[in-house]
């Protein structure tokens, strides 16, 4: 979190305190760093200068229209699991040249959106969707660029919710089956494959398991290419990890020094699609402590941030840092909890934080990827405002609902 630091004991984001934006914005609040974003795309991009490449942000990780036109502007493309996404990474100002398009579950109707905004490949996950893709094609009379999604079955040691390069998970087509499914592509006339893809998990720590996938995917490239079926493309995915408590991932550098050999050697283009490395780090959730409660077993810092803003937490019991806005040298332990009617509610257990009394305010470190992008308005709470930094400017990139915002589509009353 290089851009979140204290001075004189107050939580700065570059040169803001966090302090001056909770009272300008209110809370939950939302912070990100544009420099952190910046810093993370060209390390990135420089990792991979050498060879042809293009890094297609996944917009899963954070879909707020000013981030992904802010990586848009870097040179950034868009990876896109859906037709909303679609509707956003053209709205943000991605050209459908830069677009790759991925997921299990495409509907005739996404399809024939993106053959539309001609999206630069389609992931191909099954060989019903690769049909499905030719029949839409040919209603269009338009040839769509296809890639198959390599399900590699390697382990990618992360959690097993966020792990999808093992045969037993839903996504990918297995390396048995790979080749028949570009001979179709290739007999098919409103088909082109043009490149192959994997993607095995998030948050990984180490590159190995994705060196490993990269070695078993060239293979087939290398078969392909024997069978006449020449890629230009090759996708080596997301997933790179990023330090939420003491992790010491590796990151780009060390994937592109063992990696890019074998895809220079192919002759393809590089292609990634990286998420929360790019926004992980660049963003904290700031909350503000309403009330404490003691319960004789345990103390409760009760905040005004749940998991309907956060819900990481809850959904992999995943570890969030938490630091008090104001610098206290006093610690205690203490659980996090939000206001909602769940006991799966809570961003800390047993955990030892600087003391803090009702209207401090506390910060969600490391929030900026799966964050916001999975924020629902459950118990009728509106979504939080989201605030992006830049030196000592800032600016809101998105308001905090309100209560109209809550009924606005319901019907029939
Ligand atoms: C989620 C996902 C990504 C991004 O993963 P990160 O861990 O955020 O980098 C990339 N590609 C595919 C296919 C995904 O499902």
């Amino acid at each position: 979190m290089e851009e979140f630091q204290y001075r004189g004991g107050a939580l700065f984001c570059e040169e803001v305190p966090l302090a001056d934006l909770a009272e300008r914005y209110g809370t939950p609040l939302y912070v990100y760093s544009e420099k952190s974003i910046q810093d993370r795309f060209r390390a990135l991009d420089e990792a991979y200068a050498s060879i042809p490449h293009l890094i297609c942000y996944a917009m899963k990780a954070n879909d707020n229209l000013s981030i992904v036109r802010l990586l848009a502007g870097l040179g950034a493309g868009a990876d896109i699991v859906s037709g909303g996404e679609l509707f956003r990474a053209r709205q943000a100002g991605v050209p459908g040249s830069r677009i790759i398009f991925a997921g299990v579950g495409k509907t005739r109707a996404e399809i024939a959106q993106a053959i539309d905004e001609d999206v630069l490949l389609f992931n191909v996950e099954s060989p019903a969707e690769l049909e499905a893709i030719a029949a839409v094609g040919k209603e269009k009379g338009r040839t769509a660029r296809i890639a198959v999604r390599v399900n590699p079955d390697v382990d990618p040691q992360t959690h097993p919710y966020i792990s999808t390069g093992l045969k037993k998970n839903k996504f990918g087509i297995g390396a048995d089956h790979v080749l028949e499914v570009y001979r179709r592509a290739r007999d098919e006339a409103f088909l082109e494959p043009v490149g192959i893809q994997m993607h095995i998990g998030s948050q990984l720590v180490h590159v190995q398991p994705i060196v490993d996938a990269v070695g078993r995917v060239a293979d087939l490239v290398q078969r392909l290419r024997d069978e006449g079926v020449a890629l230009r493309y090759f996708d080596v995915g997301g997933g790179l990890g990023i330090r939420y408590r003491d992790e010491a991932p590796e990151g780009p550098s060390e994937l592109a020094e063992r990696v890019l050999p074998t895809i220079r050697d192919l002759g393809v283009t590089l292609l990634c699609e990286p998420g929360r490395f790019i926004v992980g780090n660049a963003g904290a959730l700031v909350t503000r402590v309403v009330y404490r409660k003691d319960n004789g077993a345990k103390t409760f810092v009760i905040v005004d941030a749940a998991m309907n803003d956060l819900i990481r937490p809850s959904l992999y019991d995943a570890h969030h840092e938490i630091w008090s806005v104001e610098w206290r040298d006093e610690r205690e332990i203490v659980d996090v909890v939000g206001p909602i009617c769940e006991s799966g509610d809570f961003f800390a257990h047993d955990r030892s934080l600087p003391v803090s009394g009702s209207g401090d305010l506390l910060a969600i470190m490391s929030a900026g990827a799966y964050g916001f992008a999975m924020a629902s308005t459950y118990n009728a709470r509106p979504r939080p405002s989201e605030v992006l930094v830049t030196g000592c400017q800032h600016r809101l990139i998105r308001r905090r609902e309100t209560y109209q915002d809550l009924i606005r589509a319901e019907e029939g009353l």
